[in-house]
């Protein structure tokens, strides 16, 4: 339905772009799952190579868990997917270390796997029970690997499937780089991560939710960037007879329909002002003149424009008072040099820009 509410807010909120959690990235879940997958696979032939049978069947678990974590993925149950992945990443490097032996350096695994429970990507702890459960993971990840060296140095460990030596150094060596490559991989993308969505807020901050044009607090920042020479501040005539004759909904679809002829016109710079009031600035490489022409087609085209909403068709007129900032004039100057000019258009009939 086409002037169904939640239709009409949801056009509003195209522009606004979603703070996504990775939790909540199915594709890069997958990639994820992949890789872990297709590690486990070339460990199965590493296990076999070296007649570990233990590990052999152990393997297979594993390659079953990230075969399920493809059906948990595609069904939504994201959260779980990370818990079982670090379970499965524990035991597996437990039992790798009893089996294969401690020579083979499953235990450098301890530093990404803190690494990746205590910070929030994999993580985002949403609430106190998975913040309390990381805890206890970290703790759980020392203690163990403490243990296993402990069990190791007093001969504590099985000694019936442990790997040759030449196929322990190739595992310590081949573990420390998957380890280590995962922290630098691990790291550089939660930064990247940040940066999108540090710079998805900071749009959100400067963006007016309704029209998706730069807020007040915005625009007012750039009016004091001394570049920004020429203003026009400009009111929707007759605004409220509008909401009170055809409701606010159709007050709203006109501010928005205005948004879209305003950011048509790339050689200026637009925000919404207030409720019905917008802002216009050009910087001084365009003249006085030149502004004021793009005024007056804007105010032509809102008042030729037909703005329909719920069914029914209306004819919208604004008006317009323009300044230049001229020796010694401060943004406050410009301002009020253009809000009095409005006022005049106002009182001279509204639909009209007055620059003079
Ligand atoms: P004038 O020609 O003198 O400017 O008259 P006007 O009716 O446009 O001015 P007035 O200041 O009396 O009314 C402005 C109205 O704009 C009042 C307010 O309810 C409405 N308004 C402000 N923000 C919004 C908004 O976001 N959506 C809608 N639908 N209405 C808004
Ligand atoms: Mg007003
Ligand atoms: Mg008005």
């Amino acid at each position: 339905m086409e002037n169904s509410f939640d239709n009409f807010f949801l056009a509003g909120l195209v522009k606004r772009e979603k703070v996504q959690y990775d939790l909540e990235d199915k594709e890069f879940i997958t990639k994820t799952a992949t890789a872990l997958l297709l590690i486990h696979i070339i460990l199965e032939g590493i296990y076999t190579y070296s007649f570990c049978t233990p590990m052999i069947y152990i393997n297979l678990v594993s390659i079953g868990i990230y075969l399920i974590e493809f059906v948990l993925n595609a069904t939504g149950h994201n959260v779980i997917i990370v818990w079982i992945a670090h379970f499965e990443i524990y035991f597996h490097i437990i039992f790798a270390t009893v089996f294969m032996g401690y020579k083979c350096g499953y235990w450098l695994w301890l530093f990404p796997c803190v690494l990746s429970v205590i910070t929030p990507y994999f993580m985002p702890l949403q609430s106190k029970v998975q913040s309390v459960l990381a805890n206890i993971l970290v703790l759980l990840y020392i203690v163990t690997f403490i243990a296993l060296y402990g069990f190791h140095e007093n001969g504590y460990l099985p000694i019936g499937y442990v790997a040759s030596d030449s196929i322990a150094t190739f595992m310590y060596y081949t573990n420390g780089l998957i380890a280590f490559s995962y922290i630098i991989v691990y790291t550089t993308v939660y930064c990247v991560n940040i940066k999108e969505n540090t710079n998805r807020l900071n749009n959100l901050a400067n963006t007016d939710y309704l029209t998706g044009l730069y807020n007040r607090q915005f625009i007012q920042k750039l009016i004091y960037d001394e570049s920004y020479k020429n203003v026009a501040i400009m009111d929707v005539d007759h605004f409220k007879n509008i909401n009170d004759k055809y409701g606010h909904l159709m007050g709203d679809h006109v501010l928005i329909e205005i948004a879209k002829i305003l950011s048509s016109h790339s050689e200026i710079c637009c925000g919404r002002w207030g409720g019905e009031e917008f802002l216009i600035l050009s910087k001084d490489s365009q003249s006085y003149d030149d502004f004021c022409n793009i005024i007056h087609d804007i105010c032509n085209e809102i008042s030729d424009n037909i703005f329909s909403y719920g069914g029914n068709d209306i004819k919208v007129t604004s008006s317009f008072g323009t300044a230049t900032c001229n020796d010694g004039m401060t943004p406050y100057d410009l301002l009020k040099e253009a809000d009095s000019r409005l006022y005049t258009a106002k009182n001279q009939g509204r639909n009209s820009v007055i620059s003079a």
